[in-house]
């Protein structure tokens, strides 16, 4: 192909697994923004791709020429493109990847941009006397709105009419009172001044009160830094957080909220509706269909959405007004992503909030230690909530020493009597056990066999509801059979236990009273979670069983009993993290104790009664103990001290990912860095998974300078080592999983 003269080039991203960008040639008539998607041929096939640099000076003299510019203004605006290079290189993943995670499906597909419709009063419509409709209220109220916003779109409609707006809308279009406008949501103008009011539930305690002065006095303050509010389970944090928003929408700002889990969202949704009565208020996770992420995406682009609430990747929701980011349960594991792009969303956060040069406040019970050390280091402020507010008051924790208690599926005699007695008050009990299923070992009694995954080599869990056995690693199933598949025996047993196991010997032992279990095999139907719950808000008395998804956030009035089953393993982990994560889990899931008048009480089973992180936890509560774990951490230059990353390679081949990975650490260890420490090449603690094997090598430094400067070398020699038989890397910066 002969080059025509007057061509520009661009540079363009993929979503590929590619660390570079690739250049197209593209007309002179079409005017290309960084930020706008753009279909490209590549091989044989068209894709999207999104526009990184324009005017670009190619070092090829032919090119291919784009062939559609789907976008006419960025789908990524400049700020958040700024973020996204910049966490591409922090994480050492490819721009392209990046790039598309940031978007709704629906845009990361080619798909264009949705018109926003608007609604307006037609000439009728604003020349109908006033209270013409005054029969049909909801109409006279869409009318009256629509001529005072001057233009309304969905979401302020929805707003105010609820779900079934739509109806109303249809009845005055009939009448031709009303018409939808489409607009390019990129030739919006700002939002209309919407009316602003507060609805709060309850006057701040002093407590609360002093916490909300000494946020507004540090968000004033000309250096920004991020706030820790390290304030106890039930301490009313989010009323705090509710107070702290309000100036802020009140100047015509939007606010980030990020949570860690969708399950939390319908309840933290309808309690900021409450409190904003006039303010659009949405979620985003990935519980929504792709129309509404993109509705949503669109809406806080374009200003009309105040408030997003949203788990980890809406970190990336663009905002036209950004007056604030909120992280609640900051510590929380699942702000890190496990797949593809692993990133952490609460640091992702904090740069954003940074960039923008606006506040950003996060919220726990249990902090990070990352954000602890932060504190120290005088990088965030600290702010406590030490008490809760009204009668409630935070739970007694024992622990019950199970040495010598007779136990039946894991629950011990005092702990029976003790539920019987809070069951007999009219109260409710929860049980906490962190396995799902119904037993982790299904064996052979005769000839010693047991259920092993042929995908991952390690022990699959009994389902007895569903009659299979599961792989927790790699989701793989079997049906189980009536007989050994070795010796055919036909006893076949089970050890050790999940909560399907409790469930049944609490039905046994508790035939009177229901028994709700909640784990992600017992709420996978949509709104069968909800269902549950509202049973336990009933106030009747229950016995819940649950898995972590029971830890957080949840609000019980009645739960005056909380059992935590296993402790013991966590306390011998090979995981450095793993006494963090056990203090979190075990102060989280306390704190659903006693949130009503009822005292509450917590009784922890422990074979362990004198392990030292346990009874500093007790006697000393969070912050002392997360203090003892620091200083662990410190003598061994463990994050959040030191940094690390790790580089996994995995293949379905065992010597051809071993001939990688030794390639590799023979290369690194060539290079011979004072600053950086290796540890491996060597097998993954899972070391098979999902049929691949797995290995893998860390890096460790003291300076996180020096640890990316090594891991530039790193991409650039593993780039270069070739890969067979589908040999797959990644580099994972701040790992949180090993
Ligand atoms: P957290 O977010 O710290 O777990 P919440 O904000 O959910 O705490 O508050 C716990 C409970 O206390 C809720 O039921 C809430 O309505 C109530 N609460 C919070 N602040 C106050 C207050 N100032 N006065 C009375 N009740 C309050
Ligand atoms: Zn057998
Ligand atoms: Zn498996």
């Amino acid at each position: 192909m002969s080059k025509e003269h007057p061509t520009k080039a661009v540079r363009v991203a993929i979503q590929r697994p590619l660390y570079k960008l690739l250049d197209y040639a593209c007309d002179v008539d079409i005017q290309p923004k960084p930020g706008c998607r753009v279909k490209v041929s590549l091989g044989n096939s068209v894709i999207t791709g999104i526009i990184v640099e324009t005017d670009v000076e190619s070092e090829f003299a032919t090119l291919k020429p784009i062939i559609e510019l789907i976008d006419e203004s960025p789908v990524i605006d400049e700020k958040l493109m700024g973020l996204l290079h910049w966490s591409s290189s922090y994480y050492f993943h490819p721009l392209g990847e990046v790039l598309f995670h940031a978007l709704p499906v629906d845009l990361r597909k080619g798909k264009s941009v949705p018109k926003v419709e608007i609604w307006n009063a037609t000439s009728a419509g604003l020349e109908l006397p006033k209270d013409e409709l005054k029969r049909a209220p909801k109409q006279q109220a869409m009318l009256d709105y629509v001529i005072q916003k001057d233009g309304a779109d969905a979401n302020n409609l929805k707003q105010l009419l609820g779900d079934n707006w739509r109806n109303t809308s249809r009845e005055l279009i009939k009448k031709e009172l009303i018409a939808i406008e489409e607009i390019d949501p990129q030739k919006l103008t700002a939002p209309a001044t919407h009316v602003f009011s507060v609805n709060p539930p309850h006057q701040l305690t002093e407590e609360q009160q002093q916490c909300l002065t000494d946020i507004d006095a540090h968000f004033n303050e000309p250096k920004l830094r991020p706030i820790l509010l390290h304030g106890i389970t039930g301490s009313g944090k989010t009323e705090v957080y509710l107070s702290v928003i309000a100036p802020i929408l009140k100047a015509k700002k939007q606010v980030l909220v990020l949570i860690p889990e969708i399950g939390l969202t319908p309840q933290l949704l309808s309690r900021f509706r409450q409190y904003f009565p006039d303010s659009n208020i949405d979620c985003l996770h990935s519980g929504l269909a792709d129309g509404e992420r993109t509705r949503v995406w669109l809406g806080a682009k374009t200003g009309s959405i105040d408030i997003v609430i949203g788990t980890r990747s809406a970190v990336f929701t663009p905002l036209l007004n950004p007056g604030m980011i909120l992280i609640d349960e900051e510590h929380d594991a699942s702000f890190k992503q496990q797949e593809g792009f692993l990133y952490q969303g609460r640091d992702m956060a904090i740069k954003r909030a940074h960039d923008l040069g606006i506040p950003i406040l996060l919220g726990s019970a249990t902090p990070s230690l990352e954000s602890l050390y932060n504190v120290e280091k005088e990088r965030y402020h600290y702010l406590r909530l030490n008490n809760r507010p009204g009668a409630s008051n935070p739970p007694d924790i024992a622990l019950q020493d199970i040495r010598t208690l007779p136990l039946d599926a894991g629950i011990s005699s005092l702990m029976m009597t003790d539920i019987r007695q809070h069951l007999d008050n009219n109260n409710q009990v929860m049980l906490f056990l962190n396995r799902r299923g119904f037993a982790p070992v299904l064996m052979c009694q005769d000839c010693g066999w047991h259920a092993v995954c042929s995908h991952c080599d390690m022990g699959m869990t009994y389902h007895a509801s569903m009659g299979k056995v599961i792989c927790h690693h790699c989701g793989y199933e079997e049906r189980v059979k009536s007989t050994c598949p070795d010796c055919n025996s036909t006893k076949l047993t089970t050890q050790g236990q999940g909560t399907e196991r409790i469930e049944e010997v609490l039905n046994t032992h508790f035939p009177e009273t229901p028994v709700i279990r909640i784990d992600r095999d017992s709420t996978s139907r949509k709104g069968s979670l909800e269902e549950k719950l509202e049973l336990v808000n009933s106030g009747e008395p229950v016995i819940l069983i649950g898995t972590q998804m029971l830890t957080k956030g949840h609000d019980f009035p009645k739960l005056t009993l909380v059992g935590i089953l296993d402790v013991d393993q966590a306390l011998f982990s090979m995981d450095y993290r793993a006494h963090e994560r056990l203090a979190q889990q075990v102060l989280q899931v306390a704190g659903r104790a006693g949130r009503g008048a009822a005292k509450g009480k917590v009784i922890l089973q422990t074979s362990q009664p004198q392990h030292p992180m346990l009874l500093s936890l007790l006697s000393q509560g969070y912050a002392n103990t997360a203090q003892q774990i620091l200083n662990e951490r410190k003598l061994w230059n463990y994050p959040p001290l030191g940094c690390q990353a790790l580089v996994r390679v995995n293949a379905l081949d065992l010597q051809l990912a071993h001939n990688f990975i030794s390639t590799l650490g023979a290369d690194l260890a060539a290079i011979n860095s004072e600053k950086v420490m290796l540890l491996g090449p060597m097998p993954s603690p899972l070391a098979r998974r999902a049929k691949r094997y797995r290995f893998q090598l860390l890096i460790s430094a003291e300076k996180r300078g020096d640890l990316h400067g090594f891991l530039h070398s790193v991409l650039s020699i593993i780039s270069k080592i070739r890969k067979t038989g589908g040999v797959r890397w990644v580099i994972d910066v701040d790992p949180v999983d090993f």
